[in-house]
């Protein structure tokens, strides 16, 4: 069993894009806009600023208070949309209630879109056209590459179909020649579908919801989940048990979380180039 190591890939993506970076005149910059001060979004923040610091990125942190009207956020947006020296704008969630969170996502401009969430860049993923893509999703690709695992016609299951994570990734896993089936909430008998994936991607939400007879022998498991349980982190997969039958599997933490962080880097690149037309 091979453990795909999210922290070595994406120290390996970081030193590429620094490398590319060093060589450029004018660094990229990119804005986390905060409402509120959620502590798990302080912590994410952080790890943002972090990458940037490491890749050489301008990093800026606007903050507004949990009060602040929808349309007083959009008109932030809006201002650093037409900011020429801002390359990358990413709302941080959750929002207050009060706010629409798609439509502020949607008011950031496509081509500053980092986090790969307008529905127009969803459109183009859906297209197969190339654009700014979701960094959860964008990151499994990615390892999955790295590691050389062949997608084409691979019996694949995604369980969760959320926007942010389990339907973009399916979109680019079909994309990517695999065959691919998706379970939410509502699939029954779930185990006998996903003990049918060679492939199997999980984004629920659900402490430990795979177990290993939900498995297939020598399966390659991507375990996207996160959760907190008795103050440990885990993901959605049981781990220790399914670890001994699969071929390949990620942690969490050290899995697909670190491949988020690489890919968020990797977008903000993306987008300076796309502004500078290339
Ligand atoms: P979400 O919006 O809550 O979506 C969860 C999905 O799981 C929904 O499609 C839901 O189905 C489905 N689901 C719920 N219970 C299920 C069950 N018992 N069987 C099968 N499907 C079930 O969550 P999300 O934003 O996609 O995030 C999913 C997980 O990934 C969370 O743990 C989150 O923290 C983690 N995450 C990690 C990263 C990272 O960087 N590692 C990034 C983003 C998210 P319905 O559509 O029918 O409700």
């Amino acid at each position: 069993m091979k453990i795909l190591d999210g922290r070595i890939i994406k120290e390996q993506i970081l030193n590429e894009l620094k490398d590319n970076v060093d060589r450029l005149n004018i660094k990229p910059s990119f804005v986390v806009i905060q409402v509120g001060n959620n502590e798990v979004s302080n912590i994410y923040i952080r790890q943002k600023a972090k990458m940037a610091e490491y890749v050489g990125y301008n990093f800026y942190l606007e903050k507004f208070d949990e009060d602040i009207s929808e349309d007083a956020l959009i008109k932030e947006i809006e201002r650093l949309n037409n900011d020429s020296m801002i390359n990358g704008i990413l709302v941080q969630m959750p929002l207050p209630d009060h706010i629409d969170a798609s439509r502020v996502q949607n008011a950031v401009v496509p081509l500053k879109d980092i986090d790969g969430l307008h529905d127009l860049n969803a459109g183009l993923l859906f297209h197969k056209k190339n654009t700014l893509f979701p960094c959860t999703p964008l990151g499994v690709m990615e390892l999955l590459k790295r590691y050389n695992i062949s997608l084409s016609g691979v019996d694949t299951v995604v369980v969760g179909r959320s926007n942010l994570v389990g339907k973009p990734m399916s979109m680019m896993l079909t994309n990517a020649d695999a065959t691919v089936t998706l379970c939410h909430s509502k699939t029954k008998n779930l185990g006998e579908i996903t003990r049918k994936a060679d492939l199997l991607v999980v984004a629920v939400g659900s402490p430990k919801l795979i177990k290993a007879d939900m498995v297939k022998d020598g399966a390659v498991v991507i375990d996207i989940g996160v959760n907190r349980v008795d103050n440990v982190t885990c993901g959605d997969v049981d781990f220790d048990n399914v670890k001994e039958k699969v071929s390949c599997i990620t942690p969490v933490p050290g899995g697909v979380g670190q491949m988020t962080v690489a890919m968020l880097a990797h977008n903000v690149l993306e987008a300076y180039k796309m502004q500078k037309g290339n």
